[in-house]
This record gives C-alpha cells, structure tokens and sequence, in this order.
C-alpha cells in the first residue's frame, strides 16, 4: 500500500516537472515572438536621483513583457526561462537597441540622460558581447559615458577571467559598470579589489527598513563608506518613504532610486518630465 502511494506521489512529482517544462517551452515560443513585436516587449525608465536633491542623475531601463494573451509578466518570471537558452543573446541586443534609440532620441532632444542597463551572466560572458554594445554605440551615435550596464555579483563571480575582460573592454569604449544587488551575492573583497567597476547599488532589502533596523543601517552606512574609499558611487535602491530618504542623507548615500522619487515609467512620461525639470530651470 505504501509503495503503491509512493508511487502516485513519484507519478505526480513526474507530472508536475513535465508540466513545468511544457510551460517553460510555450513561454519561450511566445518570447521568441515577442522579440519581433514593438507592441510587446518595452522598456520603462526609473530615475536615478541624488539623495540630497532628488535631481536625476540618470535612468535604469527595465524590461516589460505585455503578452497578448495573459497581459503583462514581470521580468522575475521570465528572465531566468531566457537565462538557460541562446535567447537571451536576442533579447540583450533588443534591449540595447531600444535603449540606445532613446538615448538618441532624448540627445536629439537637448537631454543627456545615462542609461543603465541591466545584463545577466550569460550576456556579459558572450565573447561577442563588448563588440556588439560597440557597434550599437557607433549605429546610434551615443557616446558610451551615457550607456552603463547593471550586472549582479553571480555573474561577476561565476567567470571573473572572462567578466573582467568584457568590462575592461567595454570601458575602453567609455560604458561603465554597476554591481546590482549588492550584498546578497558572494561579495568578496577580492573582487572589490580587482573588478573594474564604477559603481555599487544596494540591494533594497538593506534599503527598505534602514530607518527602523540598526543591522541594515549599519550594513548601507558601512558599504558606502567601503564604496567611497574605493573610488565608487554608492546607489541605494528601494526607496520607499522619507524616512529612509533621511537615513540615506545622514549616512551620505549619494544616490538613491525606488517609488518615493519615481516609479519605472514609459519613456514618453519621462520626456514629459525631462521638459518640466527644463522650463523651471
Ligand atoms: P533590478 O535590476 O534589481 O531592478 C530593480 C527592481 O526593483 C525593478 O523590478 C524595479 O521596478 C523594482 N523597484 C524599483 N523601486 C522600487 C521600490 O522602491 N520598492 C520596490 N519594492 N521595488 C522597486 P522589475 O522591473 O520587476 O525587475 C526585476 C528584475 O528583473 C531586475 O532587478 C533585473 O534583475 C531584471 N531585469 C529587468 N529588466 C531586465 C533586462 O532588460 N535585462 C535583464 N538581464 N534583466 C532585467
Ligand atoms: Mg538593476
Ligand atoms: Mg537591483
Ligand atoms: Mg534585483
């Protein structure tokens, strides 16, 4: 009897895995389709800002998925489904490009606004990946001290030979790079010592209780003192309310980004504030 029921369970574990996979597959067919539809993968755009003025210093572009059938899918679902195919390299490229072409178009505007840009693991370890940001550089006519890229500590830390090759290359081409989520990977002050990055962004599970817990206070207070002394801008993310905003200025975090200044907006709402900021200046 018990075997029997260890059977069924093994049977349904066997189900559920074959049901998952299928998922995974029709997800991937519909990304593949979506890769070619303006209509369905889009960009938003959330400010950087200085924590002191809330002036913005740049934006973080961050993909949108709107399926047509099951509506919009936020990129925690379908990113890791892209990250373990050749995909991914697709839909890398059309994020730059949709990105680049902004930044032209808001140059063309009269607006330098840094983009930011978010690659994972297997982009930034593609051979081909600082060639290709090149020549989408040299193709939209963006100087690269506009273009920075976001990568996460597993992706610095998974090929470190290989990772800090892409990012002295791409360096030579002016874009810099920021370590996203920081502090909830491996982070080793080796690598601190050796990876040429610009940049550190907090993760927001330190950001979000700051005001109210002394061990995430202490962690930012002493992350940005450690990025400081190395020659590094220290970016809170997932600020949420004024009391963390406060926390943030007493510390002398220089930079902040989450819902309190701004929410991850479509480009056309950013312009639109982009020409406020400009009339009252
Ligand atoms: P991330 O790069 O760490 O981006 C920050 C996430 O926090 C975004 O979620 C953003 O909308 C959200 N956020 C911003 N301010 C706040 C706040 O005050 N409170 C809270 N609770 N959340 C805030 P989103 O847009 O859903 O993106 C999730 C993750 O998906 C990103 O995390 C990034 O790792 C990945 N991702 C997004 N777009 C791309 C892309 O184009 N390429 C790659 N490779 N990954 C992407
Ligand atoms: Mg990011
Ligand atoms: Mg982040
Ligand atoms: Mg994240």
């Amino acid at each position: 009897h018990e075997a029997k029921q260890h059977r069924a369970g093994f049977h349904r574990y066997r189900e559920e895995q074959r049901q998952d996979v299928a998922a995974r597959l029709s997800l991937l067919g519909d990304l593949r389709r979506a890769l070619d539809d303006p209509d369905q993968l889009t960009l938003n755009y959330q400010p950087k800002v200085t924590v002191g003025g809330g002036e913005l210093v740049g934006v973080e572009a961050l993909a949108r998925w709107n399926h047509p059938e099951r509506g919009p899918i936020s990129p925690d679902e379908f990113i890791p489904v892209l990250e373990v195919t050749n995909l991914m390299h697709r839909f890398t490229e059309r994020v730059l490009t949709i990105a680049l072409r902004q930044a032209r178009a808001w140059l063309d505007a009269g607006h330098r606004v840094p983009i930011a840009v978010n690659i994972s693991a297997r982009s930034l370890l593609d051979p081909d990946f600082p060639g290709r940001v090149a020549a989408l550089l040299a193709e939209t006519g963006v100087p690269g001290g506009l273009l920075s890229i976001e990568v996460t500590e597993y992706a610095l830390m998974s090929d470190p030979d290989t990772a800090i090759e892409a990012l002295d290359r791409l360096r030579a081409a002016g874009v810099k790079a920021s370590i996203d989520d920081y502090g909830t990977g491996y982070s080793s002050m080796t690598y601190l010592k050796i990876l040429p990055i610009a940049e550190l962004k907090i993760d927001r599970s330190f950001v979000l209780d700051i005001a109210e817990n002394n061990s995430s206070r202490a962690l930012v207070a002493s992350t940005v003192e450690l990025g400081h002394r190395l020659g590094l801008t220290v970016v809170a993310e997932g600020v949420e309310d004024a009391a963390a905003v406060e926390a943030l200025r007493e510390i002398g975090c220089d930079t902040a980004q989450g819902y309190h200044f701004a929410k991850p907006m479509t480009a056309g709402a950013l312009t639109e504030q982009l020409s406020h900021t400009l009339q009252t200046a």
